[in-house]
């Protein structure tokens, strides 16, 4: 079952023969994309450079496969508990799962351990919930890590002993004719990470924060020995990451849901960033003071104490006044996607037929400003699948979340219903919920369907979309709870849209596999499975 298909070879050889390619010239084009990320790689030393410029070098469009792509995100506790062969006929009977997106590393419970404590526990699997300690669930090979500040011996998840997810799983998963792709996340807990402080993002009054630095050269090193190390010693057929942050801007007026926090932290103001954003023409003291400035007007927003102009025209006039906030937010996601080419440029030098791509977080479908900064056919450049987290069952509260947000900070002179509307409008939904409505209702399989030909339009078939459907991603307990019938739903209309594929989201330990058969239904309807 293999979905690639046969209609992948041209592309292959044409990655092949940038063997030929000399480094000096794959710089150059690494370079190109942005103006930017060739001068920002040299840091990393000749080896790192070379295999992000491959990434950067990619021309040539990806047809789709020739069957669809079912994947599922997996932690290694599943397997632990219910058994690998157990497991996987699960997968594949209720679900039609063809491909496994497995995750080997994390410190979060999102895509580690069992169902999140306070959730009710699904249908299946051990009726307890667990601790999870977080790191690798893979064997490490310490060769990979001379460049890393991170040593490999302090990853390892003590929690299920020596169970490896790739080792233990992939060829059982092969000998049925399953894919593996391996899935790893940047959530990190840094007090369990000796010398992480070596490689943390710092935020604008110089605090250390909870994840990396994308420009530190030591985080770069210690991401892409993991990747090497992986696509080393595993056989995969793809590798999928996850970078869940929004950037400075975007922090910082509130578009990332749940509460709004009480600090607010813009990232990143290092050495290696300050350094980095002169070189690239812009003034570091002038984007800090710029985001010291914003600070204070959320601050005083959020208390009622601003002054005569309103809300909207004072956040704007502080835009015009620093240009510099805005160069600063730009300077961070393309930082960002400069990892994107490195990891892409890394896995691709070790095992050219691998797909490498990105799940792009769920505000890629929600949130205009996210929207505008993850530019589809850019990101497209250093990867060869795109999954955006679609996510329309757990979307409803969360949408309802990011849209009071917004109102309470840049949009306050404007009702949370008119904010919605005005939405509503800029994203072209139609007969979505109320804001009263969204928590419970969720958003429709509409809206999966809308951003699936959204996205689809945007890459013009230059790589395939997975759209992630989201089966009992955790809402509260008197909010949305999902519903067969509605990733039934959700699938189809995925696949109808246009979509190649689908990756059932978040970790198969929080489904209920009466809510996972409802993929399997629309795989049997669609005469998938
Ligand atoms: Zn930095």
């Amino acid at each position: 079952m293999d979905t690639k298909g046969s209609s992948d070879t041209s592309r292959r050889d044409f990655l092949k023969g940038l063997g030929a390619v000399p480094a000096a010239a794959l710089l150059g084009a690494g370079g190109s994309y942005d103006g930017h990320a060739g001068g920002s790689a040299v840091g990393d030393g000749g080896r790192r450079v070379t295999r992000g410029g491959v990434g950067a070098l990619r021309t040539e469009p990806v047809p789709p496969p020739d069957r669809p792509l079912v994947g599922i995100q997996i932690g290694a506790r599943s397997f632990v508990d219910e058994g690998v062969d157990g497991c996987l006929d699960t997968l594949q009977a209720k679900g039609g799962v063809n491909t496994l997106c497995s995750t080997v590393f994390t410190y979060g419970r999102g895509l580690a351990g069992r169902q999140v404590p306070g959730q009710p526990l699904p249908d299946h699997g051990v009726q307890e919930y667990d601790e999870i300690h977080g790191g690798s669930y893979t064997a490490a090979h310490p060769e990979h890590y001379v460049e890393s500040p991170i040593r490999p011996a302090d990853l390892r998840a003590p929690e299920l002993g020596d169970f490896d997810i790739l080792a233990d799983v992939t060829a059982k998963a092969k000998a049925r004719g399953m894919q593996t792709y391996l899935l790893f996340e940047e959530v990190y807990n840094p007090s369990l990470i000796p010398n992480f402080e070596k490689i943390s993002e710092v935020d604008v009054y110089g605090r250390l924060g909870s994840s990396t630095c994308l420009n530190n050269p030591g985080a770069r090193a210690f991401i892409l020995s993991m990747v090497e190390d992986w696509m080393t010693n595993n056989e995969l057929d793809g590798l999928m990451w996850e970078t869940e942050r929004q950037g400075p801007l975007n922090t910082m007026i509130g578009a990332f849901g749940g509460n709004l926090p009480s600090r607010m932290h813009a990232y990143c103001f290092c050495p290696y960033c300050v350094r980095k954003g002169r070189e690239q023409g812009i003034d570091p003291e002038r984007a800090r003071q710029g985001y010291i400035a914003l600070d204070r007007f959320m601050k005083q927003t959020r208390a009622g104490t601003l002054s005569t102009d309103g809300t909207f025209i004072t956040f704007w006039r502080l835009l015009v006044e620093y240009p510099e906030i805005m160069a600063w937010h730009r300077f961070w996601f393309h930082s960002q996607e400069e990892m994107y080419g490195l990891i892409y440029g890394t896995a691709k030098s070790i095992n050219r037929s691998a797909q490498v791509g990105w799940h792009i977080m769920y505000y890629v479908t929600l949130s205009p400003f996210f929207m505008a900064d993850q530019d589809y056919p850019r990101l497209a450049r250093n990867a060869d699948f795109l999954k955006p987290a679609t996510y329309n069952n757990c979307g409803g509260p969360r949408f309802a979340s990011f849209i009071r947000n917004l109102q309470s900070t840049v949009f306050r002179d404007m009702t949370p219903e008119q904010v919605l509307a005005m939405h509503y409008a800029w994203l072209h939904w139609e007969g979505e919920a109320s804001l009263d409505q969204l928590p419970t209702v969720g958003l429709s399989a509409n809206y999966v369907a809308h951003e699936v030909k959204r996205a689809m339009a945007a890459l013009k078939g230059e790589i395939p979309l997975y759209a992630g459907i989201d089966i009992d991603v955790p809402t509260g307990l008197d909010e949305k709870r999902t519903q067969p019938e509605d990733v039934k739903a959700a699938t189809l209309a995925a696949f109808r849209a246009g979509a190649p594929g689908v990756v059932l989201s978040r970790k198969y330990a929080e489904m209920k596999l009466t809510n996972l058969a409802g993929a399997g239904a629309a795989l049997k309807e669609l005469g998938y499975a």
